[in-house]
């Protein structure tokens, strides 16, 4: 820290650093000065001129005895006499010099007139001043008191910048000093860590800061800077940009005051730099306002609601559904230009200017939405959302996505008392809808709470069960509608759980699509299957082309190295790929189509059968089917349910046309009853699965009601 504070004497001898509005007894009291001079007379001289200024002296008549007393006492200044019998002044500034530094004891030589050359010996050996003989007392007085002077302000600048070190070391700030003289910086450890250097980096150049500001800020630095050293501002501060070692830009506060002579003309400036980053208000990568801002601005419109209880108004929390799917399918960059899309559309969707719009998180956005003369408009506001996400977000080259939002909200009430509350509320409410099967907007209800719980309960107890084999598959035939003949069958998890029983995949699959956590389990399901069916191949009697259905998650595309997946599982089992066939739905497919498509296709080549499960329900995009590497469709069972409709067995009549001239097989979902089972044959459709039949039953059961008929399941008439 020491060189923060060194001079050279030039400086030390023209520039004074003053402190104005500094008393002149304070300035007095406690100053000592010391006399030296071989002459009775000069001395006496000298303590009368002081003593009119309250200053006090002591006198010593030759070099030795100066130094025994500056050994023993504290002075503020040494008025030097050159030529002395012995020792001169300037083996005595010598000596002193060697111990103290001129803002330590500042020195005043005396000089027999116009000396030129011992003047310049003695600003080389670290004079302060000069005054010359015969002494003239109102010049040797102004010299004397503008050294104290200085001596004081420079002491008081230590103190207090020691001070403000420590402060700034507790701070986490790092520290700068700017020698405008010498143009040299001094950097603390910190600073220099917070731009990445090695502590101990020696750097004293103002390029080393001045270099790594931000193009887009480097203007306004510059103009900051110059009015603060013309003293047209009383101190510098901006917020700026600051390259560190590893090319990233990181937030920092900069702050500075400069240090001025008696000219005013700045000679030092000194500051901190504080990173500021992780509170700089504005998200980087859609612009909006960022949680902590957002937070603030709630906090603020609390203390409105509390002065005004008319001032109400809500929190939305809004989270894009599978928005992992899109990042996974489509990669990062995908990702981002979704979000400020997202981002975008929201903000259209505001039409009040009090309302704002934040990204608080990877894919979550909140919004502050302020009530219209008492009316809750977050319905509103939540469902005009949701409908400016109708048309689909494109994508750079040319892809178009469908997104969809979940979104909670919750107005201001008693139960919060700050914004961390209300987001809280208006989160739980977007669980909820999420449970509702997304894309939709709930209200908060403070009965909700335990719902969220039960959620994220489950999410722990699937990654145990996973790993503690706590699933099963049940099988349900699929059956020509005509004889009842199994063909096939479809695989269906279920999940043993030590307290609740069997729990059905619609309670749980979501979750595990979600967390991700269907990848391990897709797989265990298709191993298990093919297992099973080997098994049931070697000890029982099944027809010959006999298969099993798996069903797949979107998520197993795009994480689960499926093709290889499926060539391990056929392997280990010794199956034929006749043997397998794999369930995925339009909505899955969609996602990423070409990529889906690929892989479909790969797996298709090896002779497993895939089949367009759920048909009707998801894009419905007819003109999509023929492009498609798929062998069967499932007609969705909300079709087979209301068959009585006219409508609806128009559809299943262009369905099964449809499926002909693309060579699909057809499979009805659900069949229940067998007035549908009629209708369905009457409409062309051949194979079908459902209640009427069978429901989903444990493996046993399957296998031995197959053995006891002969593969063919008896249906009520
Ligand atoms: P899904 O693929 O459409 O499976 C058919 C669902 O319809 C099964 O429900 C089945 O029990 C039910 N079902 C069959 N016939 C009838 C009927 O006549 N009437 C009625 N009302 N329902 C019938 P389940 O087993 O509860 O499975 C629900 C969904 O969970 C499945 O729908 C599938 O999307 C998913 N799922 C099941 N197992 C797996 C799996 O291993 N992996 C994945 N990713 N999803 C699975
Ligand atoms: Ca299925
Ligand atoms: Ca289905």
């Amino acid at each position: 820290m020491e060189t923060t504070y060194q001079y050279s004497q030039r400086e030390q001898g023209t520039a004074a650093v003053v402190k104005r509005a500094r008393r002149r007894s304070s300035e007095a009291s406690s100053d000592r000065v010391l006399v030296v001079d071989d002459e009775q007379i000069n001395r006496t001289l000298l303590r009368r001129m002081l003593a009119r200024y309250d200053i006090e002296t002591v006198e010593a008549d030759s070099g030795e005895a100066a130094l025994e007393l500056i050994a023993e006492g504290d002075f503020s200044l040494v008025l030097l006499d050159i030529s002395m019998p012995n020792m001169d002044g300037f083996e005595v500034l010598m000596q002193i010099r060697s111990e103290q530094d001129e803002a330590a004891l500042p020195v005043i030589m005396v000089t027999a007139s116009d000396e030129r050359e011992q003047v310049i010996r003695a600003f080389d050996l670290g004079a302060n001043d000069y005054v010359n003989k015969p002494i003239d007392p109102g010049v040797t007085a102004a010299r004397v008191r503008t050294q104290l002077r200085l001596r004081a302000a420079q002491s008081a600048l230590r103190e207090s910048e020691q001070r403000y070190a420590l402060a700034a070391q507790g701070a986490n700030d790092g520290l700068w000093d700017w020698n405008l003289i010498t143009d040299e910086v001094y950097y603390s450890p910190r600073w220099k860590a917070m731009v990445g250097l090695a502590e101990n980096h020696p750097i004293d150049s103002p390029q080393e800061f001045l270099g790594r500001i931000h193009r887009d800020d480097f203007e306004r630095v510059e103009a900051e800077l110059d009015l603060h050293l013309t003293g047209e501002t009383p101190h510098f501060e901006m917020e700026l940009r600051i390259q560190r070692c590893d090319n990233s830009y990181r937030w920092m506060l900069c702050r500075g005051l400069a240090v001025r002579d008696q000219e005013q003309r700045a000679i030092r400036i000194a500051g901190s730099l504080t990173d500021v980053t992780e509170g700089k208000v504005a998200d980087a990568l859609t612009g909006l306002p960022n949680r902590l801002l957002f937070k603030e601005r709630v906090d603020r419109s609390f203390e409105q609601f509390r002065r005004s209880p008319v001032a109400h108004f809500s929190v939305l929390y809004l989270d894009i559904d599978n928005f992992k799917l899109v990042n996974d399918g489509f990669g990062h960059d995908a990702g981002d230009q979704l979000l400020i899309a997202v981002a975008r559309r929201i903000e259209s969707c505001l039409r009040n200017s009090d309302s704002i719009v934040s990204r608080i998180g990877g894919d979550e956005f909140a919004v502050l939405v302020k009530h219209v003369e008492g009316e809750d408009v977050s319905e509103l506001v939540a469902e005009r959302i949701i409908g400016s996400l109708d048309e689909p977000i494109k994508l750079s080259n040319d892809r178009e996505v469908f997104v969809t939002l979940s979104i909670g909200y919750s107005s201001v009430s008693d139960r919060c008392v700050g914004a961390q509350d209300l987001l809280r509320e208006a989160d739980t409410a977007m669980y909820q809808a999420k449970a509702q099967g997304k894309s939709c907007a709930c209200c908060y209800d403070p009965r909700m709470h335990q719902k969220v719980k039960a959620r994220l309960d489950l999410e722990n107890e699937l990654h145990r069960a996973i790993t503690s084999d706590e699933f099963v598959l049940h099988y349900q035939p699929i059956v020509n509608l005509e004889t009842g003949q199994a063909l096939g069958a479809e695989a269906l998890v279920r999940w043993c759980h030590a307290e609740r029983g069997m729990v059905p995949p619609n309670d749980f699959i979501s979750t595990a699509e979600e967390t991700g956590l269907i990848v391990p389990l897709g797989r265990w399901v298709m191993d298990e299957a093919c297992r099973q069916l080997a098994e049931w191949k070697k000890t029982a009697r099944l027809p010959e082309e006999f298969w099993v259905a798996v069903n797949l998650s979107p998520r197993q595309f795009h994480r689960g190295q499926l093709v290889e997946t499926v060539d391990e599982v056929l392997k280990k089992h010794q199956l034929d790929t006749v043997g397998l066939r794999l369930e995925v739905t339009e909505s899955g497919i969609m996602v990423d189509a070409d990529k889906t498509t690929k892989i479909l296709a790969a797996i298709r080549d090896r002779g497993v059968q895939i089949s367009l499960d759920d048909f009707g329900t998801g894009y419905s995009s007819l003109a999509y089917l023929h492009r498609l590497p798929l062998d069967t469709i499932k007609i969705d069972r909300s079709f087979v349910l209301n068959m009585e409709h006219k409508s609806n067995i128009a559809i299943i009549k262009a369905i099964t046309g449809l499926s002909a001239g693309l060579d699909l097989q057809l499979v009805a979902e659900g069949v229940e009853t067998a007035a549908q089972r009629q209708k369905l044959l009457e409409a062309g459709c051949t194979i079908g699965q459902g209640y009427l039949f069978s429901r989903p039953v444990e493996a046993s059961e399957f296998i031995s009601a197959m053995e006891n008929n002969a593969g063919v399941w008896p249906a009520p008439a």
